[in-house]
């Protein structure tokens, strides 16, 4: 079996792994921020919210005092429009009266619009509360999976580069500019084995002969219908193993 050819497929096969783990955890971190990200705008949202029902609950207190106040003076005003000696007096009064009712109207107007305001502010932070809720659990739940993922996956990308560091030395020069060309242009899958008689890649059929040829193990081929290379199914077997028979498969899964 060509050396070579056999160290170019185990290549493969660690940077699809590499690819694979690198792709696993493509999502999730880009997840997490997103979730993060509402977290914040929906916890700013929420703190403005409070921050409304505390000035709206520090205005009724105040409307609420105010009021008291007013019907105080009024009632004082009232007691004095009795007791007045001239009509300046008394209009000085009436005017005093007029003004502390007016402004009585005005804060109780005032005081039932802040109250449905304040009524509807709660309501919206309780639901909001809520939500943030659900989200804080989601986003903590997403973010232990990433670091649990980081901590496993950052392990295993640092083994399979260690391999692939011991094997580049084995590949000559002119197979590593072929598989970095198709790499990238073949969802990073440069190499294949034979599978049956076709192309590992993509599944078209290789002619008979060259069938014969590759599974010696000696040669490769370059697909004509994907341009990927393609080595002796023998090769295949070698990295990957003897794929197991269909009997041998159904014991094993019984077993386990
Ligand atoms: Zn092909």
């Amino acid at each position: 079996m060509n050396e070579v050819l056999l160290s170019l497929y185990q290549l493969q096969k660690i940077d699809t792994h590499i690819d694979e783990l690198v792709a696993s955890r493509g999502e999730l971190p880009e997840r997490v921020a997103e979730l993060r990200f509402a977290l914040e705008e929906r916890e700013s949202i929420l703190g403005e919210i409070d921050n409304r029902i505390t000035a709206n609950e520090a205005e009724v207190r105040k409307l609420t005092g105010d009021t008291t106040e007013l019907r105080e003076k009024h009632e004082k005003y009232k007691g004095q429009q009795f007791e007045v000696k001239t009509t300046r007096e008394y209009d000085a009064i009436s005017f005093q009266i007029e003004d502390a009712d007016r402004r009585l109207h005005e804060d109780s107007d005032r005081m039932g619009r802040i109250s449905i305001e304040l009524e509807n502010a709660k309501a919206e932070a309780e639901d909001r509360r809520k939500e943030l809720t659900e989200m804080r659990a989601e986003f903590e739940d997403s973010e232990k999976l990433l670091n649990q993922l980081m901590a496993e996956t950052a392990a295993e990308e640092k083994e399979l580069k260690g391999e692939r560091k011991k094997i580049l030395p084995k590949i000559t020069q002119n197979y590593i500019s072929i598989y970095e060309r198709v790499r990238p242009a073949k969802s990073g899958v440069a190499v294949v084995a034979l599978r049956g008689g076709v192309c590992g890649g993509c599944y078209n059929a290789v002619p008979r002969q060259l069938v014969l040829e590759l599974n010696r193990g000696l040669k490769h081929t370059v697909c004509e219908y994907c341009g990927r290379i393609i080595v002796g199914e023998v090769i295949g077997t070698a990295i990957d193993g003897e794929p197991e028979p269909v009997s041998q498969e159904v014991e094993e899964t019984e077993e386990s």
